[in-house]
């Protein structure tokens, strides 16, 4: 496994309590759009065996174009130790990545997309989303559905509606207006839904799909292979 070393060269203040650390990309470092990695703070390879209070799995929200790994994370106040150390980093400290992988590539298979996220969920969405807005190729359209109770909305410069380039967007704030509009865009029978958040966000959309006879095969959810049969069994059989 390779330990891929870097520094940050930037922190974004997206919200008061969301950052963007955007760090160099080291030599011979690559990802895709969707991709998460391993963010691993200094030390966490000190010991025998390696320091998981010092290892965090996070999506990328930049693509290699822009020449910086974004990470983004929601740092409260009340937080573990990792973002407590996350919190006091600065320019030019050093972080870890290893073992970088995409289970949520933008599918061009001429279909309508949908990414439903919450919170900073939509962070993993980002890159896919400036992936088809360079190439819009056997992509229908994509329309993005975030919901965040704070209202502190994330990357609203890209997660704008333009329909030139059949991309929409909306924020909403509660459950009820989230629940509802997805309700209404489980009505394409043929569209992928991509979905982002924790584990009972992921349930609760899972819920909704199925009631409306969307298949296994037309979620997409950024879990490995062997985790996926826990949210979606009919995988397994099929
Ligand atoms: C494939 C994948 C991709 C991911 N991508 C991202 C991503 O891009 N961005 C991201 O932020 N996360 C991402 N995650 C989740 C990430 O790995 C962490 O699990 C998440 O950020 C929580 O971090 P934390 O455990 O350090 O807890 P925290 O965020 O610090 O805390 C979690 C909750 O516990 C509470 N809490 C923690 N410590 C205390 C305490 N001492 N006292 C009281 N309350 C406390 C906090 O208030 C909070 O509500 C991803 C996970 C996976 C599997």
């Amino acid at each position: 496994m390779k330990i891929y070393w870097t520094k940050i060269n930037k922190i974004i203040e997206e919200t008061p309590d969301i950052k963007t650390y955007l760090l160099d990309c080291p030599e011979g470092f690559t990802w895709e759009e969707g991709s998460h990695t391993h963010f691993a703070l200094e030390g966490f390879n000190a010991g025998e065996h390696p320091n998981r209070s010092l290892i965090r799995h996070m999506s990328i929200s930049t693509l290699p174009h822009e020449n910086s790994i974004g990470i983004t994370t929601r740092i409260r106040e009340q937080c573990s130790e990792f973002k407590t150390i996350l919190r006091n980093l600065e320019v030019g400290n050093k972080v870890a990545l290893f073992k970088t992988y995409s289970n949520v590539p933008l599918k061009r298979e001429d279909k309508n997309v949908y990414l439903l996220s919450s919170g900073v969920g939509l962070a993993t969405f980002r890159p896919l989303v400036l992936d088809y807005f360079q190439r819009a190729d056997n992509v229908k359209q994509i329309h993005s559905l975030n919901i965040d109770s704070s209202k502190e909305f994330l990357f609203t410069n890209v997660f704008e509606s333009t329909p030139d380039k059949k991309f929409t967007s909306r924020f909403v704030d509660n459950r009820k207006d989230y629940y509802e509009e997805l309700k209404s865009l489980a009505e394409d029978k043929e569209g992928l839904f991509y979905v982002v958040g924790s584990d009972e966000f992921l349930m609760q959309n899972i819920e909704v799909l199925r009631e409306h006879d969307i298949k296994p095969e037309q979620m997409m959810l950024d879990k490995h292979e062997q985790e996926l049969p826990e949210f979606l069994p009919k995988q397994k059989i099929l």
